[in-house]
């Protein structure tokens, strides 16, 4: 008999053996740009003004903690579909479910996949979210593929991407990152993303996009210019929506899917099915953050703050990326790039000597979150880069 023992080794995520060496590290005025996290310019990660005030409402008058059933808090997900969807948002071809975060969406999106078309291919850029491709070989589906970033020049290769779209069999998964790419920053312009929409439209692609940082970017509504341009351009989309970040509810794990299909007897087929994969996943989602989001949207005050506080937070993400660029010409793409990640051109050796010499932690890589930065630090933070780079 194999036992527990046996087990095999996992390769262990780098990220978090970074978060190891920075609580290791006991230097008061050492950074922390691996988290990834928004911060504000003091470093912290508050929770919302909106945010905290829903809670209060919903714990005074909350009267049941009962179960709500698989698809979860259907107000919730109703509400989101003006911000998520835009103009769509009416659109009855399309079906939300509220998840457990972005990620439970992701895990329903690529498993209804695997159901709707087991030899699909997902073709995703590189580098992406690295916990795109196990859960995409969780879904015992094939990866394949493109290079999303050219770290030399400093911009998305488009090239290589259209081509990789064109390449692909219909019925295939296109992977997309909305806005705000995680690790790159480095966004698709509003040529580009009309012209991935008349790709996958044309190659019978399957999009699947990822939606975690809206509002980080561009702004609530421009976020979703690409989510928009593929639910005109198709009959099927998959839209994993993460409200994590944007309204910093992090551990409480509140995202949704939304299912665009050809009909609306279409939609509410795959909805039966999408209930079927989370009943042997989680069954039902937590109730608590999309509850204090739900209590948020439906009060205009609430909603107005959470805006507001929400427009601060982009606010804080431009500066800060304005005040690095401005530091050093080959750091000036910074300014050009979207959400809060970044890929500073640095070896790893100078990653590492960042990490030694200047306590700067970043991941191995050199992506780094910028607004990990509390404002007091962003001057030495620019100059210890600037001077490695030399
Ligand atoms: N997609 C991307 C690109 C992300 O960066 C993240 C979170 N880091 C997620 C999805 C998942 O977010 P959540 O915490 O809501 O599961």
């Amino acid at each position: 008999r194999r036992g527990l023992a046996d087990l095999p080794p996992i390769v262990s995520d780098s990220l978090l053996a970074l978060i190891a060496m920075v609580n290791a590290d006991t230097r008061s005025e050492k950074i922390d740009v691996g988290v990834g996290v928004y911060r504000d310019g003091e470093g912290r990660t508050p929770v919302m003004r909106a945010v905290r005030e829903a809670e209060q409402r919903l714990h005074d008058t909350q009267q049941s903690k009962s179960y709500l059933g698989g698809a979860g808090d259907k107000a919730f997900a109703q509400l989101l579909r003006p911000i998520v969807l835009g103009r769509h948002a009416g659109d009855e071809r399309i079906v939300g479910l509220q998840t457990p975060g972005g990620c439970g969406a992701l895990f329903l999106a690529l498993k209804l996949a695997a159901v709707v078309n087991p030899d699909a291919r997902v073709i995703m850029g590189t580098p992406t979210w690295p916990n795109h491709p196990p859960m995409t070989r969780g879904a015992r589906l094939e990866i394949s593929e493109y290079r999303h970033y050219d770290a030399d020049n400093r911009k998305v290769d488009f090239a290589a991407m259209a081509e990789a779209l064109d390449a692909g069999r219909p019925g295939d998964v296109a992977l997309l990152h909305a806005c705000c790419h995680n690790p790159t920053g480095a966004d698709l312009s509003e040529d580009e993303w009309r012209d991935v929409a008349a790709i996958v439209a044309r190659r019978g692609l399957l999009p699947l996009v990822d939606f975690a940082y809206q509002g980080f970017g561009r702004g609530l509504e421009a976020d979703r210019f690409g989510v928009e341009l593929l639910l005109d351009a198709c009959d099927e989309v998959l839209i994993t929506q993460s409200c994590d970040k944007n309204f910093a509810v992090y551990r409480d794990r509140v995202g949704c899917l939304f299912v665009k299909a050809a009909s609306a007897d279409n939609a509410s087929f795959a909805l039966t099915h999408l209930l079927q994969i989370s009943r042997e996943a989680w069954s039902m989602p937590p109730d608590h953050g999309a509850a204090c989001v739900r209590t948020v949207l439906e009060n205009a005050d609430l909603a107005a703050d959470w805006r507001a506080e929400l427009d601060s937070m982009h606010a804080r993400i431009r500066t800060v990326r304005q005040t690095i660029a401005a530091a050093d010409p080959r750091l000036s793409f910074i300014a050009d790039q979207q959400g809060m990640f970044s890929m500073l051109p640095l070896s790893l050796d100078q990653v590492k000597q960042l990490r030694s010499k200047h306590a700067i932690y970043m991941a191995d890589s050199g992506r780094a979150n910028l607004v990990g930065i509390a404002d007091r630090d962003l001057d030495r933070f620019c100059s210890a880069v600037v001077e490695t780079m030399n």
